[in-house]
């Protein structure tokens, strides 16, 4: 079977769904979403909720204030309660060469309005008493960041999209993106073929695979990450932020009655392994334990493994990609995607319908920017 549509949103993750949306609001035509498995099951389902302004990069913060705006908003805006729990990050820093770094990204940050600040480690211990601060030289806190939750937020922006007529279609995979000389002309699911002149990848962590089908690289590689709940624990505030300690990327902040925390593996190779590792688990454990002692007395409920989407300098390649017509990317947001879906839906709207976006310059972030070797390292990456 052929069809036609004005653009097809290869993914229903955050991203998908978002960028649907904000095209939908604009009336941009027909817009079909293809989604291989359900709404939110990619990337979008492992995330822990981390919404946050902390960045070293102005495009970053920029497109996390356009955001936060939304979460701050969402009920009212889609009548969809997405739980924001804004907590603050608290940022520990335990290496003195992370110390200048973060001051130095701390000064951008107050310069965009920002309100992130510098912390003694008894300010820490204030905000957060189970840490352990002796080894702590200071921390960041910006109290308007905090978390909220992906599946809902998507879900919203999904029935936001379809309300308007987008047609999301579940368990529908591209297998190949369709090419003809330097145009794009849709895509094919398996022996059905969709026409259209723009095709849209927000494919997360397999978008290298799929743009690979129209002979596009993008360098985003897929990387296992894992996040665990303990039981219902009352011997930590549930009032305290999600906090971080930076050098070894493990994470905490409260989630129901119990807590959500998580630490990447460094030395894991990318795979497309999204199993739990017990081994892993324990080590994790072990450095919670170690950076906040009273988890000793927490029980583990669940743990689950999804991927960080991971490019050359930990931002996303997004925006049209070069030397082809009618391709653009969306993809690629090294683990902190979740939190810029609302600002990116905006931006790739604006690309679409007014030639550049306005509401971020998100030329920085070009997929062009790899070849050119033109790279905007972000350091803030958890
Ligand atoms: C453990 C963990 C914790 C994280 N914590 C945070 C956090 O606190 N804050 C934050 O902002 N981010 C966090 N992230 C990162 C965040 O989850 C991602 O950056 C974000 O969800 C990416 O969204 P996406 O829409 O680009 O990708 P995805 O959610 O992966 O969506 C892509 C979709 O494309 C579909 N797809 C793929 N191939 C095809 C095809 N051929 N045809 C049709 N459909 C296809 C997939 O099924 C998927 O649904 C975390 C990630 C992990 C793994």
């Amino acid at each position: 079977m052929t069809e036609r549509a004005d653009i097809i949103v290869v993914g229903a993750g955050i991203m998908g769904c978002s960028i649907a949306y904000h095209l939908s609001e604009r009336q941009a035509g027909q817009i079909v979403v293809l989604e291989r498995d359900r709404i939110a099951r990619g990337s979008t389902a492992a995330a822990a909720g981390g919404v946050r302004l902390q960045f070293s990069t102005a495009t970053n913060i920029e497109l996390s204030k356009r955001s936060m705006d939304v979460w701050e908003n969402f009920e009212e805006l889609f009548g969809t309660e997405i739980g924001l729990h804004q907590h603050g990050y608290l940022l520990l820093l335990t290496d003195d060469e992370q110390v200048p770094v973060f001051q130095e990204n701390l000064r951008l940050q107050q310069t965009l309005d920002v309100p992130a600040r510098w912390l003694s480690p008894d300010d820490v211990r204030a905000l957060n008493p189970a840490v352990r601060t002796d080894d702590v030289i200071g921390a960041t806190f910006c109290p308007r960041d905090g978390w909220c939750d992906p599946y809902s937020a998507t879900m919203g922006f999904a029935g936001a999209a379809r309300r308007n007529g987008v047609d999301i279609r579940q368990d529908s995979q591209v297998t190949s993106i369709l090419r003809d000389g330097d145009r794009i002309t849709g895509v094919e699911i398996g022996d059905d073929v969709i026409e259209a002149d723009l095709v849209i990848l927000c494919t997360g962590p397999h978008t290298s695979f799929v743009a690979r089908t129209a002979n596009v690289e993008i360098p985003i590689q897929p990387f296992r990450r894992m996040s665990f709940t303990t039981k219902p624990f009352p011997d930590v505030p549930s009032t305290i932020p999600f906090t971080v300690e930076f050098a070894r990327g493990l994470y905490v902040h409260p989630e129901g009655p119990g807590f959500l925390f998580g630490m990447g593996d460094p030395d894991e190779p990318s795979s497309l392994n999204d199993t739990v590792d017990d081994a892993w688990m324990m080590t994790t454990i072990e450095a919670l334990c170690d950076r906040f002692p009273p988890f000793i007395n927490a029980a583990v409920h669940t743990g689950w493994a999804g991927f960080y989407e991971i490019t050359p300098d930990d931002n996303p390649a997004l925006g049209y990609v070069d030397d082809v017509d009618g391709l653009i990317v969306a993809a690629g947001f090294s683990g902190h995607g979740f939190m810029q879906g609302p600002a990116i839906g905006t931006c790739i709207a604006e690309l679409v319908l007014d030639g550049e976006a306005r509401a971020v310059d998100i030329t920085a972030f070009s997929p062009g920017r790899f070849n050119e070797g033109r790279l905007a390292q972000e350091r803030n990456v958890i």
